[in-house]
């Protein structure tokens, strides 16, 4: 819904940012879908939720995926309402490590999803 305050809707607000790179990688542009989905360390993420919840692979190509995707994990009822639960928990996640990179300078690695053992 663009309320997200990446640095390309910064741009778009006309608030100055120093750089609109990506936080995590640096390589692109920071855009929601780019920072919650196809970032190298946003992908690594869903892979760990993927296997965390028995799943196969997941692959998101946008944001909307995410918020859809417990429509087509061929869970029942009660199991796709946990996995949208659990996206929603996953991207809030996400979003705050990305505040404490930008904001405190504190870096997340992809081992870090490793925390979660099964
Ligand atoms: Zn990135």
């Amino acid at each position: 819904m663009g309320r997200l305050l990446t640095f390309d809707a910064l741009g778009k607000r006309n608030i100055p940012v120093a750089s609109n790179e990506c936080s995590f990688c640096g390589e692109v542009e920071e855009t929601v879908e780019h920072v919650l989905v196809s970032c190298g360390l946003a992908q690594s993420m869903w892979s760990v939720l993927a296997q965390w919840c028995k799943m196969p692979s997941i692959f998101l190509f946008s944001f909307h995926d995410v918020l859809e995707l417990h429509k087509f994990s061929m869970f029942e009822k009660e199991k796709a309402i946990l996995l949208h639960a659990v996206c929603l928990i996953a991207v809030w996640c996400l979003w705050k490590r990305r505040n404490a990179l930008v904001h405190r300078g504190i870096p997340t690695q992809v081992s870090d999803w490793r925390r979660f053992k099964l």
